[in-house]
């Protein structure tokens, strides 16, 4: 399923190739996230025109809204959104632990209530893996918990004994035909519980492993540290994701710890509110420096937003709330995510990915804006 091509000779970075039921994903990859079977304001269309090889589906919104039901009767997931490329579907642990008002956690699972309308659900294991089993994904996600970043020790510590006990459970679950099924470690920024949950999960020989708890309002250098302290307990044969990731040089610098796959919101999310994300850093596009700026949003960018419309007329559109603008800042973006990965894949296959790193990472300056929005960023997804 999982087939590493090659390892860079002076990084932890990977060059691998996923097989799945609905096709092959070519690794490093980012998938867009199409929480609620959309990636919002891009169509199939656009999103494989720009090189999309899968994308994210979100168990605990779809059997929200529009219901198993519906999307049973469509015939999966991948024909109600008319998507014919991979899908990923998170479990909902994450949407349980942050979106839902009222919860109590169980033996086998937890009781909430809906953020929508406040109807009573329960979502544990079994569920979760039901639910993406009707959803017909790709790659399931295993029913984790993931506590907040600053939980207290004791909370990490039972979070981990339960994702351990619940990551068995779904592992003993029917699954969809071909589906693989992905663990989830937890444990934060504590070694110890880290390499815990990491060694509990191998032996459970998961198709691929997730680094969770990522993303989740830390400081970028507590993030850098969960992946070094997760990283080396995963079996090189199988994929690694790190959830809810990131910026374009967080990803870089991800994958040079040995990541194989990311999933943010972030591309679409800030391409909604005017800004646009480049190789040097992200910028504003509704500011007045671009009120007469006829460039194209970044230089040599082949995306069809940069090659038809310019910076001043997007401005334009972004100041009117023409969605037009929004749409075409979200094409931009995600475009820009998916080329990065596939340039970083050409490094690793010739052999300078230490070298692209470097200048990547050179020339791109970090936004605290950018940062910050990150920390709602896994809401969505
Ligand atoms: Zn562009």
């Amino acid at each position: 399923m999982f087939e590493l091509l090659k390892t860079d000779a002076h990084t932890k970075a990977r060059l691998g190739r996923l097989t799945t039921a609905h096709g092959v994903v070519e690794t490093p990859v980012f998938m867009p996230v199409g929480t609620q079977a959309s990636v919002k304001a891009l169509d199939p269309r656009e999103l494989l025109e720009m090189g999309t090889q899968i994308i994210l589906g979100n168990t605990y919104h779809l059997n929200i809204r529009p219901g198993l039901d519906i999307i049973r009767a469509a015939g999966g997931l991948h024909r109600f959104m008319n998507w014919e490329k991979p899908i990923l579907t998170d479990s909902g642990g994450f949407q349980v632990f942050s979106l839902a008002k009222i919860r109590k956690i169980k033996t086998h699972g937890v009781e909430f209530r809906s953020h929508l309308d406040g109807s009573p659900l329960f979502l544990g294991p079994k569920e979760a893996m039901e639910i993406q089993r009707t959803l017909g994904s790709d790659i399931a996600m295993a029913f984790d918990e993931c506590p907040p970043h600053d939980a207290p020790a004791k909370e990490q510590r039972l979070a981990v004994e339960r994702t351990i006990r619940w990551a068995g459970e779904c592992r003993e679950q029917p699954r969809a035909e071909g589906q693989l099924v992905f663990g989830i470690v937890q444990g934060g920024s504590n070694a110890a519980l880290r390499e815990e949950c990491a060694k509990a999960l191998v032996p459970m020989e998961f198709d691929g492993y997730a680094i969770g708890g990522v993303s989740v309002g830390e400081p970028e250098p507590e993030m850098m540290k969960a992946v070094e302290l997760t990283e080396p307990f995963l079996p090189a044969h199988k994929a690694r994701y790190a959830m809810g990731l990131g910026t374009p040089a967080q990803m870089v610098e991800l994958i040079a710890r040995g990541v194989d796959m990311f999933d943010c919101v972030l591309p679409t999310r800030i391409a909604r509110n005017g800004t646009a994300i480049t190789r040097r850093g992200a910028f504003g596009l509704k500011g007045a420096a671009y009120k007469a700026d006829f460039r194209p949003i970044e230089a040599g960018c082949e995306c069809f937003a940069c090659k038809l419309f310019t910076r001043a007329y997007l401005r334009h559109l972004l100041k009117a709330n023409e969605i037009l603008g929004l749409r075409m800042v979200s094409v931009h973006n995600s475009h820009m995510y998916l080329k990065l990965m596939a340039d970083v894949r050409a490094a690793i296959a010739a052999g300078n990915f230490a070298e692209f790193h470097r200048e990547f990472i050179a020339s791109y300056t970090p936004s605290q804006k950018i940062l910050s929005a990150r920390k709602t960023a896994n809401d969505e997804r």
